[in-house]
């Protein structure tokens, strides 16, 4: 996945797998980080997963019209889940990320879900 095609920001990054999903580490030169935080490039990763997802045909990014990224000091990270039957889907779960009908809820939770955990490092150049 380019998290960045263009290279303005990140240059060399790298997937790796793991138990839960995946890191995506995406390392920045430090000359690029115009305010000295990461929150452009965050920006810019988290606008390619949202359009990644929505270009799916059955991954969600959860919670991905309320709260869908989780900032870390390091980066973010998401949770993914794959949708089934949307007509048989728990929408609040997938739009909010939590679903208010616990175990007596009727309709379909993801099955699978995965994390996705992107890492900025910070480079000199
Ligand atoms: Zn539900």
């Amino acid at each position: 996945m380019a998290l960045d095609s263009s290279g303005v920001l990140a240059k060399n990054s790298t997937i790796k797998e793991i138990n839960e999903g995946w890191v995506i580490v995406a390392q920045v030169p430090f000359a690029n980080l115009r305010g000295k935080d990461l929150a452009a490039p965050c920006a810019l990763a988290q606008a390619h997963l949202l359009s990644a997802a929505a270009k799916s045909q059955n991954i969600y990014i959860m919670g991905y019209c309320l709260r869908p990224f989780m900032p870390q000091s390091w980066g973010f990270a998401a949770r993914l889940g794959a949708m089934m039957d949307e007509n048989q889907a728990c929408w609040g779960l997938f739009q909010k990320g939590y679903c208010t009908r616990g175990c007596a809820c009727q309709w379909q939770h993801p099955q699978q879900q995965a994390i996705v955990r992107v890492e900025f490092q910070t480079v000199q150049n």
